[in-house]
């Protein structure tokens, strides 16, 4: 009676939603709390996106059912877009668009996992890779990057990783959570080593691609020979402020694309026909907005890592793209404030939750248990305010 799977037993509540939803309550009981745990744009959708979706509705066009993969004219944007802005040859067929990159990375891991096969996944990473490739009944195998490296694995730890077992890589660049950006260098001497087993596919998560403070962007799908291998993850939610719409996408080998839309078909059907008609809009239109959303995210970047620095006992580096600190904060385990005492650091989370009424996630949901994530998508006085909180907490553990 009552008996889960073993599937959904298998898995861990998504830390990032469960850290917003503790926040929430705790703001519905009248607490202030400053939410920095969530992973999202504090920005509205920018103006023409949503006239894209107004219109799409006065036009009366778009109430059926649209095509499981998405709607060709914006697959042709997409592939249009891979093409202008990456360098990455797509056609539209080879397009599923999903409800969020959320689901476009859970298809590929459905489509392509068989029991027992393992994924690399460069580790810190973001926190459902490594549930859906169980989900997948796949194994994560985490190779780790640290804070002296900028939490950038490499090659050399990939080629120590791979097994005859090792079926795909997953990696993001810009990285949630430490924001670290992958060079052309980094992503060729990665690629020269998967070039030595032409069995693996690659996942390329981009969806950072337009918050990036630094280098140009690289694909790895750009990379002689790896295009017919590669899956490009992306999406609208980061750069165009459209975490709520659920669009991303995949370009991937037809026989992925395939798949991923047989288990759509199955699963969840074509995703929303008006958020559809708003990604179109975003695509054709003005790409101002986001880039005034970076300038912004930049802006506050500065601004917290001045504040992050002055804290006794965080090692901090500089990200170069998302909107994420992931700070090392193993100097606090050990410590107490009265009754609480800090064994890990989703206890130092909880303390600063219940103290300073701040939430932020552990860096254990991403693979690093010494450090923790901050997001800095909100606005520069709820940052001042937050860490100053934050700050005066951590004084009172000794
Ligand atoms: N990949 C990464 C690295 C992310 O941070 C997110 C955040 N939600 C996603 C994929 C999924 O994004 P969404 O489902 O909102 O498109
Ligand atoms: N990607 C965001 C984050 O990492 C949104 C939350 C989620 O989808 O897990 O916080």
């Amino acid at each position: 009676m009552n008996t889960l799977s073993n599937r959904i037993k298998s898995i861990p509540e998504s830390e990032t939603l469960a850290m917003a939803a503790r926040a929430r309550q705790m703001k519905e009981k009248g607490i202030e709390v400053i939410s920095l745990s969530l992973g999202e744009p504090d920005f509205k959708t920018p103006k023409h996106i949503q006239e894209g979706a107004i219109e799409a509705i006065n036009s009366e066009k778009y109430f059926a059912y649209p095509p499981v993969n998405g709607y060709l004219d914006l697959r042709q944007a997409i592939s249009e877009k891979f093409k202008r802005d990456n360098g990455l040859d797509y056609s539209a067929d080879q397009i599923v668009v999903s409800n969020g990159a959320k689901q476009s990375i859970a298809n590929v891991f459905m489509a392509i996992l068989n029991p027992g096969d393992e994924v690399i996944v460069l580790t810190p990473y973001w926190v459902s890779y490594s549930a859906m490739i169980l989900l997948a009944e796949g194994t994560p195998v985490f190779v780790q990057g640290t804070i002296e490296n900028d939490f950038k694995a490499t090659a050399d730890q990939i080629r120590e990783a791979i097994t005859d077992k090792t079926k795909a890589i997953i990696f993001s660049s810009p990285c949630n959570p430490t924001g670290s950006v992958f060079t052309r260098a980094e992503l060729e001497s990665i690629a020269n080593v998967l070039k030595e087993r032409e069995d693996i596919t690659i996942i390329s998560d981009e969806i950072y691609e337009l918050i990036n403070f630094g280098a140009k962007h690289e694909s790895i799908g750009t990379i002689g020979g790896l295009l017919d291998r590669t899956v490009t993850v992306n999406g609208f939610s980061k750069g165009f402020a459209m975490t709520g719409w659920r669009v991303g996408y995949i370009g991937a080998p037809l026989w992925i694309a395939k798949a991923a839309n047989k288990m759509q078909g199955q699963y969840t059907s074509g995703n929303c026909s008006i958020a559809q008609r708003a990604a179109l809009a975003a695509l054709k239109g003005s790409m101002e907005p986001s880039m005034e959303m970076t300038k912004a995210y930049e802006k506050r970047r500065a601004l917290v890592y001045d504040l992050l620095k002055e804290i006794p006992g965080f090692e901090v580096n500089m990200p170069q793209g998302a909107f994420y600190f992931f700070p090392n904060v193993r100097y606090y385990l050990g410590k107490s404030h009265g009754d609480m005492k800090i064994e890990t650091v989703s206890d130092l989370c909880m303390y600063l939750l219940e103290d300073a009424h701040v939430s932020l996630v552990t860096g254990e949901a991403f693979g690093d248990p010494e450090c923790l994530r901050l997001s800095y998508a909100a606005s520069e006085e709820e940052l001042k305010t937050a860490i100053a909180k934050v700050k005066e907490s951590l004084a009172k553990l000794s």
